[in-house]
Formats: C-alpha cells, sequence, structure tokens
C-alpha cells in the first residue's frame, strides 16, 4: 500500500487521494460503500484564525438541481472550483424521511462542537459552509469523480465558505449519508482520513453505521495506517481538531448506571462499584462519591471499577458515581448500601457471591464472577483473567499471598506478577501452603491436573 512516509509534500496528497479514486479495485477490497473525495486545490484565501461560519448548510437539490458556476470556491454564490465548467446536479431523490434521519445524523454528528447544522439556504450575505447533497452520479460535478461518493476540496486547512458535495449514490441510507456529508464537510476543515472505523473520517468498513467524531488519537490513512499528511504528526483526532477549531457545543451528558452494588445491599470494607458509562463521544473518567464526599477513586476505562476507600464507617451510605465526558459535562447515577463487617472465607455474603479479601465479589456461578472460564480481561467483571502455564483461563481476583482466609472455600491465593490472586483449585484442594505457584501462574503439575478437571462454569 501506499506509505506516507514517501509522501513529503501536500501536493503530493492530491497524488495520493487520485492514486486511491483511481484503484477502486482496492477500494472495493476494504470497502464496497462509493467513497468520499477529496480534492486537492490551492488555498483561495489564507485561512483565518477563527473560523469563518459556524454554519453548515446542507443543501438537498431541488427538482430543477443544484447549478454550480466554476471558478473561486464560494458558497455564498454558488461557485466552486471543484468543475471546469458550469454544471446542475441533480435532485436528490430519496424520501423525506430518509432526509430528515439524514440531517438528524448530521446534527447529532456535529452536536459537540459550536456549529449549527441547517437545510435552509442562509443566503448570499451571510458566510457559510455548504454540503450539496444530490445527483446520480460524481460525474455531474466531474467525469474525474464519477466513481466517488462524495468530494470536497481541501487544502490542510479551513476553506471559508467551501463548497462540498455528497453524491445521492447511497440509495435511502441515512447513515451512510450522513458519513459522508460528515467527512466532506470536515475535509473543508482540514481534516484527513482517519484509520479508525468509528469516526467519519473513516474509510473502513465494519464500523457503528452512525459515526461520531472520536476524542482519542488515532492513525491517519485512507487503505493503510499511516502519518498524517497535514501535520507530519503520527495521530489525529477528529473531535479535538474541530474543538480546537470552532469550540464546544450544547452538551450532551453522559449516561451512567451503577451495575453493582444494587439498591440496599450490605457492602464490606473495600467493595467494588460497577458501573456502565457511554457518550456521544467519550467519557474522561468516572468518579466515586460517598455521601457526597469525593473519594478521590477514578476510572478512566472501561469496564469501570471503582474500588471503595478504607475508613467507610458501618450504617447507610450513599453511593454516587459521576461520569464526565471530555467536554466536562458530568452524569450521576446513586445507590443507597449498608456498610457491614468485612466477610469471611465461609460467611456474610449472600446469594451467588464469594468472599475475596472481606469483600463479597460475584463468584464462579455468576458470568464473569471469580473463578469462572475467560479468553480476555473484558470478559471478567474484575477485569483480570489469567491462564495457567497450558492455557487454562479463569477469571482472578487480588489477594494478599500467604494471608489466611482471603479467597473463598474451593480457591487458593497463588502467585502471580508482583502479588496473589484467587485460583479456584476444587473442592479437593490444593497448595497446602497457599503460595506454592510462583512466577505468573505457572502452576505445579499437580495444580495443573486439578485445573484441567475444573468444569466449565459458564452455561
Ligand atoms: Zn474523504
Amino acid at each position: 500500500m501506499r506509505s506516507a512516509a514517501s509522501l513529503s509534500s501536500l501536493a503530493k496528497l492530491a497524488s495520493l487521494v487520485l492514486l486511491a479514486w483511481a484503484t477502486p479495485a482496492s477500494a472495493e477490497a476494504v470497502s464496497p460503500r462509493p467513497q468520499p473525495m477529496l480534492k486537492w486545490v490551492p488555498a483561495d484565501v489564507p485561512p483565518a484564525a477563527a473560523p469563518s461560519s459556524r454554519i453548515i448548510f446542507v443543501h438537498k437539490c431541488p427538482i430543477t438541481g443544484c447549478l454550480i458556476h466554476p471558478g473561486p470556491n464560494d458558497s455564498r454564490t454558488d461557485t466552486s472550483n471543484i468543475p471546469t465548467q458550469q454544471v446542475s446536479i441533480s435532485r436528490f431523490k430519496q424520501s423525506d424521511v430518509v432526509w430528515s434521519k439524514m440531517m438528524d445524523c448530521v446534527r447529532a454528528t456535529y452536536a459537540p462542537f459550536d456549529i449549527t447544522i441547517t437545510d435552509v439556504d442562509p443566503g448570499p450575505n451571510v458566510p457559510h459552509y455548504e454540503n450539496i447533497v444530490g445527483g446520480s452520479s460524481g460525474s455531474e460535478l466531474d467525469p474525474e469523480f464519477a466513481q466517488a461518493g462524495g468530494v470536497s476540496p481541501f487544502t490542510c486547512a479551513e476553506i471559508p465558505n467551501s463548497i462540498s458535495f455528497t453524491f445521492d449514490v447511497y440509495g435511502p441510507d441515512p447513515d451512510q449519508l450522513c458519513w459522508t456529508v460528515a467527512q466532506e464537510t470536515a475535509h473543508s476543515f482540514g481534516l484527513e482520513h482517519e484509520y479508525n472505523a468509528n469516526d467519519p473520517m473513516t474509510y473502513l468498513g465494519g464500523g457503528p453505521p452512525a459515526k461520531r467524531f472520536q476524542a482519542t488519537e488515532s492513525p491517519c490513512g485512507t487503505f493503510s495506517s499511516v502519518t498524517c499528511t497535514c501535520t507530519q504528526k503520527a495521530t489525529q483526532s477528529s473531535y479535538k481538531s474541530i474543538v480546537a477549531m470552532f469550540g464546544p457545543g450544547a452538551a450532551t451528558p453522559p449516561t451512567i448506571t451503577i451495575k453493582s452494588p444494587t439498591a440496599g445491599k450490605q457492602v464490606q470494607p473495600r467493595f467494588v462499584v460497577r458501573v456502565n458509562a457511554m457518550d456521544d463521544v467519550a467519557v474522561d473518567r468516572v468518579e466515586l462519591y460517598i455521601d457526597d464526599l469525593d473519594t478521590g477513586v477514578r476510572a478512566t476505562t472501561p469496564p469501570y471499577l471503582l474500588v471503595a476507600p478504607e475508613g467507610v464507617t458501618d450504617g447507610a451510605h450513599t453511593i454516587e458515581a459521576r461520569a464526565i465526558d471530555v467536554q466536562g459535562v458530568p452524569a450521576s447515577a446513586t445507590v443507597d448500601v449498608d456498610m457491614g463487617p468485612p466477610c469471611t472465607a465461609s460467611s456474610g455474603c449472600s446469594g451467588d457471591d464469594v468472599c475475596v479479601m472481606g469483600t463479597c465479589l460475584p463468584g464462579p456461578d455468576v458470568p464473569g464472577g471469580l473463578g469462572d472460564s475467560c479468553t480476555a480481561n473484558t470478559e471478567c467483571l474484575g477485569a483480570q483473567c489469567l491462564g495457567d502455564a497450558s492455557g487454562n483461563k479463569q477469571c482472578v481476583e487480588s489477594c494478599e499471598l500467604g494471608a489466611a482466609g482471603v479467597c473463598p472455600s474451593d480457591f487458593n491465593c497463588i502467585a502471580a506478577g508482583n502479588g496473589g490472586v484467587c485460583w479456584y483449585s476444587g473442592a479437593a484442594g490444593c497448595c497446602s501452603a497457599g503460595t506454592d505457584p510462583t512466577g505468573p501462574l505457572l502452576l505445579g503439575t499437580s495444580v495443573f491436573g486439578l485445573v484441567l478437571l475444573r468444569r466449565r462454569r459458564r452455561p
């Protein structure tokens, strides 16, 4: 594949784009959708310090078509430097329902930014970006774009009053249309292709149909992961780039729920709060409060697990988990719990819970609980899946090596990495000293045999 290392000048970016376009076979191998394009053009106007407008006009071509004049790029006068002669883009043929859903999607995609999305023409006196939607083929604009799903002029910087295009080649598919509108308009802000299937700047298939500008750093690239051509940096964050230009939009808080403990549950010292948190862009962190006091406990990556600090007194407490998104907008969920004494290996926990280090945690009969078989950390409620030398893997929880009663019956605290983990050893027990195996769960053969016989707990 083409490598960005050989692309030393911006002019070569244009050849990259045209090469990509000229090899539809490789494009189809990655993703069969008609792809948005960009076209290198000299900047008509030097980019301004502040954006020239906060309006994106999504122009639904009417039955009379959209007339485009050749010339210096200017949405206010329907002039574009992409066609070489006057052209008319034919009407958008999909239903009003498709249009409305597409507009909802474009608004949601740009909601994190101080940008207004409209399908009403702001007129010749108001600076605006414009995306023209219509045309049965890109060849209506220029034969060069016969295979394209859309096209935008591109200069690695904001193009004031830019006109970009989304062709009516996806059928009644609001998400595909929205993806292209988002990509083309953002090309006009100087963003390049991103190698991240969640982001509208991508060419990759396989991601969610509704794409959002991602706050994470992603490699650039169209058909392979490459260094970003405009910035010569390894990565681009479309969200950060656009928010830096336009500032944040109306806040959309994250959604958050506390999965456990459940309301009224008796908890033990160092109990674990499991949180589901999501956001339209990204969750920055989840914070743990107890009785309105910030514990300082934070989780920054899912699954969000927050371990309550020492010192929570016996009795009733209100637990609050607070998710904060990358725009700083919080959302919270609370649950009332009852702090009890520490559990012991044999008593103090109810239901399918088992006692680890004095705290009740989901046991082997709960999917992802301690001792359940697993193949990856994400399958375990405690986010730890470890295996022995033969590849037998189970969900584990940390324990203190050499201490008594730190793991439930049928489990032993064995060495793993720098500490210990509770490892299911069967009713027969094993590891008399509790610390026999050494190294990263390289179990001795006696233990190993018992592990092999362990029944698979998950239904
Ligand atoms: Zn593109």
